[in-house]
């Protein structure tokens, strides 16, 4: 359970100002909060609805980068349990994810993920067709075995974060939701908004996610930050259970866990998959429908019309794995992420003293935002009592 009451009145480090009410920016809220901070938090939006809203949901450590990547992770994956139990609203299930194999050379694969050297902190286990189908009774006979990865959770992305905002809300008096405000300026000291409010602080915190204009183009300007575009969809809802989150074999070429041998083991991807970077996996909504996707588009600027010609692969990718055709399509949306085109997991600068940005966490920011929110006050408050 989350203590956001115990610091008291003397021990309250100030009052943050944190601007973006995407999920970086209230997993930095939350923690400032936790940590004894008076937050205010600015957003543009009336409710959030960028990348943190538009995503799959999934709290996916399965498929992380070895290393601190994968550490950060696994940090995440526990503060959203520890969330959870205190703010079930925001629809975390610790459902783990299927990857499933169809032949005899994606089992091989996911034989050699089981044998990764962090396999046993990814929690990872090969299932057979029985057990998978015991684990996920959406999936058909097609399937061979499935890579286990119980560490993998789920949230419900269209509400998570605006529900964890009104738990805050409700439970601790430091904390202020000011939607609806544009911030125009900033410093480490003042925060200026479309309204011409000002708001004082002693820290600000900016997480712009991939924003392309204002604020975010001047004090982006030249950081190492590439946007990438991304297609998904959801069904009207499906008539089995399917729990686990489901990914295809194809997840294995684009994930860095899976870079060296079982990578290795598949065949090139087919024209149509690399054109569109796809690789399929789909969750299941509380409402029963399914979220399917994604593709991955790297042109500057981002197209703005969504191309319905990869539908066809991700409904025939679904059908070939599930026991019940995908239902029909109810919604399509693209989004937009910000991740760093050098090697850092995410981007955090100050480029003025008492003003901390944070971005860029790429397609993996809905799992590592608390990860990364303790991060960014464990570097800061130090330096702060220092100072
Ligand atoms: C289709 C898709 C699927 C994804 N799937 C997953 C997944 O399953 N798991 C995972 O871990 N990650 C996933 N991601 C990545 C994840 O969604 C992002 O990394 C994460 O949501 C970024 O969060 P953010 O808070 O940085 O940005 P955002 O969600 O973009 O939030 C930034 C907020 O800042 C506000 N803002 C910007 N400038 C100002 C200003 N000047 N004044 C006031 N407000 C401002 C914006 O309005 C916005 O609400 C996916 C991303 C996409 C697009």
């Amino acid at each position: 359970v989350i203590d956001l009451g115990s610091a008291q009145p003397e021990e309250h480090p100030g009052r943050v100002v944190v601007v973006g009410g995407g999920i970086l920016g209230t997993w930095h809220a939350l923690e400032a909060v936790r940590r004894g901070w008076e937050v205010v938090h600015l957003e543009r939006d009336q409710r959030p609805q960028s990348a943190s809203a538009r995503n799959f949901g999934l709290i996916w450590v399965s498929g992380r980068a070895p290393g601190r990547e994968l550490v950060l992770a696994l940090r995440a994956r526990a503060k959203w349990e520890e969330l959870a139990a205190d703010c079930p609203e925001m629809g975390f299930r610790a459902a783990g994810s299927l990857t499933v194999a169809t032949g005899d050379e994606e089992w091989a694969a996911l034989e050699a993920a089981v044998k990764l050297d962090d396999a046993d902190v990814r929690q990872f286990a090969l299932v057979n067709a029985v057990e998978a189908r015991r684990l996920s009774p959406a999936l058909g006979q097609a399937v061979v075995g499935c890579l286990y990865c119980r560490a993998d959770a789920l949230v419900e992305p269209r509400t998570a974060v605006a529900r964890i905002q009104r738990w805050l809300e409700h439970r601790s008096p430091r904390y202020h939701w000011l939607p609806g405000r544009e911030v125009t300026s900033l410093s480490g000291e003042r925060v200026v908004d479309h309204t011409g409010d000002i708001h004082g602080a002693d820290l600000v915190v900016f997480c712009p996610g991939a924003s392309d204009g204002g604020l975010a183009r001047e004090i982006l300007a030249g950081a190492p930050l590439q946007r990438v575009a991304l297609q998904m969809f959801e069904t009207a809802p499906y008539p089995l259970t399917v729990g686990p989150a489901i990914a295809n074999a194809d997840s294995l070429r684009y994930y860095p866990a899976f870079a060296g041998g079982p990578r290795s083991l598949l065949t090139p991807a087919t024209e149509e998959s690399d054109r569109w970077r796809t690789q399929l996996l789909v969750t299941q909504r509380l409402d029963g429908s399914l979220t399917i996707g994604d593709t991955h588009r790297y042109d500057e600027p981002p197209a703005f019309d969504y191309d319905s010609r990869p539908e066809a692969w991700f409904v025939a990718a679904a059908d070939a794995v599930t026991a019940r055709p995908v239902p029909p399509v109810a919604r399509r949306w693209i989004g937009v992420y910000h991740q760093c085109t050098d090697d850092r997991v995410y981007l955090r600068t100050a480029p003025d003293p008492g003003l901390v940005v944070v971005a860029g966490a790429g397609g993996r920011g809905m799992t590592l935002s608390p990860a990364i929110a303790e991060e960014t006050f464990g570097l800061i408050e130090p330096q702060r009592k220092e100072g």
